[in-house]
């Protein structure tokens, strides 16, 4: 996964297909992102003890990563990233303008 916690994203399917966001945390694990404000689904929840009402809750929910493409900071276009190797160390840069991200 090319994508970092903090990073603007453009969503290319799903629901939310179009919109960007920051990315607020990466799961690793499953190759999801979360995003601000993006990819929230409801979730009703049922009442627990008698007289509580049940209530209608937001959650965002993770996102594969697959369905969101980086938006470069220079270029400021939704763009595949590349790494490549500056100095000794590994730099993710933006295939379209070639500046590291
Ligand atoms: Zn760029």
């Amino acid at each position: 996964m090319n994508i970092k916690k903090g990073d603007n994203v453009k969503i290319i399917s799903g629901k939310d297909r179009g919109k960007t966001g920051a990315v607020l945390h990466v799961i690793p694990e499953t190759g999801k992102i979360v995003i601000d404000g993006l990819n929230i689904f409801k979730k009703r929840s049922r009442p627990k003890k008698q007289g509580e009402k049940g209530q209608m809750v937001l959650v965002p929910r993770g996102l594969a990563a697959s369905k969101a493409m980086l938006i470069c900071a220079s270029c400021k276009n939704p763009s595949r990233v590349g790494y490549r190797m500056e100095g000794g160390a590994k730099v993710r840069y933006c295939k379209k303008c070639r500046s590291n991200t």
